[in-house]
């Protein structure tokens, strides 16, 4: 880890040990209470996996995961921390 970073919304230089920055972790995740899942006939959800297979199978195994889970740091400096704090799904 350096001593230096960027606050990745306005750029601005940053030092760590100096009470410049906040570190953000966002941590996201499929809503895990999915109870409503419609009413399909036998055929209709072995057809459904079937899709659902063939759509895995094109994708990475990080855009998999990425559906379910995803985990970031956001480095902001001071300033930018307080707008953020304001809004922070703006
Ligand atoms: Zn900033």
């Amino acid at each position: 880890m350096t001593d230096q970073t960027i606050c990745h919304r306005c750029g601005a230089l940053l030092h760590r040990g100096r009470a410049e920055l906040y570190i953000i972790q966002i941590r996201a995740r499929a809503d895990p209470a999915i109870t409503d899942l419609p009413d399909l006939s036998p055929e209709q959800i072995a057809g459904e996996i079937e899709r659902l297979i063939d759509e895995a199978a094109t994708q990475s195994e990080r855009e998999l995961r990425e559906q379910v889970h995803a985990e970031l740091e956001i480095i902001l400096c001071n300033a930018c921390y307080h707008t953020w704090l304001e809004n922070p799904t703006g």
